[in-house]
């Protein structure tokens, strides 16, 4: 039988300390040794299963980074404070002052930013490309390449990556390939079809409530045990690490992130099809009319659908920032950046989670002002939800309102 996605996650079962269905929370930020050998010992990282501090590691972000390991299918993981530090993290460990990067030229406004301005102190610079051209991609590395960087659904464009070609791309000239799975966990497996590195947000779908900000790297353990270095691990001395509470709650959401993806998914399949047979200029992987659709079927988990996020082009900024004044007015979600809540949040990326990008960039990776990025909610009557959206464009001259059957 197949394994699939979510088997090994199934598989996992915790005992608490006193055999609580849930593992216990090392509520701790140092741990005592009955030896001081052992204490040298675990500092050198020479003892299994010791802590010693809990920026190094610590029982509950151990247990978190197990569950999100099986979820990727690495042998390991290391989970961190939010997913800058994740991301940023992982740069500064694969590269040196002088390196280069190979980038997605649609990634996370602030991603762009730390490689386009602060690497700058380090001399490390990139290259963004268009990562669905493996030729530009090919064309871009140099000698000095450390790592090929991109986002399996990017944002905020939703532009698929192919990992599988920029795998092989990656193998032949031995670089790693660190893919960002934030938008499309479960859907996309990145490692299976051959990133080298994984990273994810948990501050979005995974975590699923809005409530706390995270991040992990899952991996090999050679990398993350390298991540962890006390002498010279960017996890380690770069301390972003992830509260020991949080991590807890975070791995009870993770329990039904099955659940919430497919019906994310389901939720988003319908509105995008139902908006672009309005005549919306509407962009999602599900749609026959993306790009990147045939690409994704070929590669994705298919029980899990195409994932929660679309976008729309309402004509101009102006009419972008009312129709989404009127929504949040109407309660059909919040004007908020972020995604991967029960609650739809929309944004125009140009003028928020993107504004780091200047305007010229902008509009020559074809980001419009008038984009709304949806992660649409768990809705349970999307059709309803719908019928309300679409009074809100109508009254907005964005649509024409329906004509009534004769
Ligand atoms: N990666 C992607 C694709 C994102 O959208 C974001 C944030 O919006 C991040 C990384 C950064 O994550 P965090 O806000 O948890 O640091």
């Amino acid at each position: 039988m197949k394994n699939k996605a979510t088997d090994n996650l199934q598989d996992l079962q915790y005992f608490g300390e006193y055999g609580g269905v849930n593992p216990s929370i090392s509520d701790s930020s140092t741990y005592t040794f009955l030896s001081a050998k052992k204490m040298f010992d675990t500092f050198e990282g020479n003892t299994e299963g010791c802590y010693l501090y809990t920026r190094h590691s610590s029982p509950s972000n151990l247990y978190l980074g197990e569950a999100l390991a099986a979820l990727e299918g690495t042998e390991t993981a290391n989970v961190t404070a939010s997913g800058m530090g994740a991301i940023t993290a992982v740069t500064l460990q694969l590269c040196d002052a002088g390196d280069h990067i190979v980038s997605s030229r649609t990634i996370y406004g602030g991603t762009y930013a730390f490689m386009k301005n602060f690497l700058k102190k380090f001399n490390i610079s990139t290259s963004f490309v268009d990562i669905t051209n493996l030729e530009v991609v090919e064309k871009a590395i140099t000698p000095r390449t450390k790592m090929i960087y991109c986002e399996a659904v990017s944002n905020p464009l939703l532009e698929i990556a192919d990992i599988k070609a920029l795998s092989e791309l990656a193998k032949k000239h031995g670089i790693p390939l660190v893919v960002d799975n934030t938008f499309s966990p479960l859907s996309i497996s990145p490692a299976k079809l051959g990133a080298d590195v994984v990273i994810h947000s948990l501050t979005k779908f995974i975590n699923g409530s809005s409530d706390c900000v995270a991040g992990v790297v899952c991996g090999t353990n050679d990398f993350c045990l390298a991540l962890k270095d006390v002498h010279s691990g960017a996890g380690m001395l770069l301390g972003s690490t992830l509260d020991s509470l949080r991590a807890a709650s975070i791995l009870k959401n993770m329990r039904t992130l099955h659940i919430r993806i497919k019906k994310h998914s389901e939720n988003t399949q319908y509105l995008a099809e139902s908006f672009e047979k309005d005549g919306l200029r509407v962009v999602y992987p599900g749609l026959k009319s993306h790009k990147g659709h045939e690409k994704l079927k070929s590669f994705m988990n298919h029980e899990f659908g195409f994932g929660g996020l679309m976008t729309i082009d309402m004509g101009s900024l102006d009419k972008a920032n009312a129709l989404m004044e009127l929504m949040q007015e109407r309660k059909l979600g919040y004007l908020a950046v972020s995604l991967g809540f029960y609650k739809t949040l929309f944004s125009a990326p140009g003028t928020s989670t993107s504004s780091e990008i200047p305007l010229e960039e902008q509009k020559q990776m074809g980001l419009s002002d008038g984009l709304v990025r949806f992660s649409i909610g768990l809705d349970n009557d999307i059709e309803r939800t719908y019928n309300i959206m679409r009074e809100c464009m109508v009254e907005l001259n964005i649509l024409e309102p329906k004509t009534a059957m004769v």
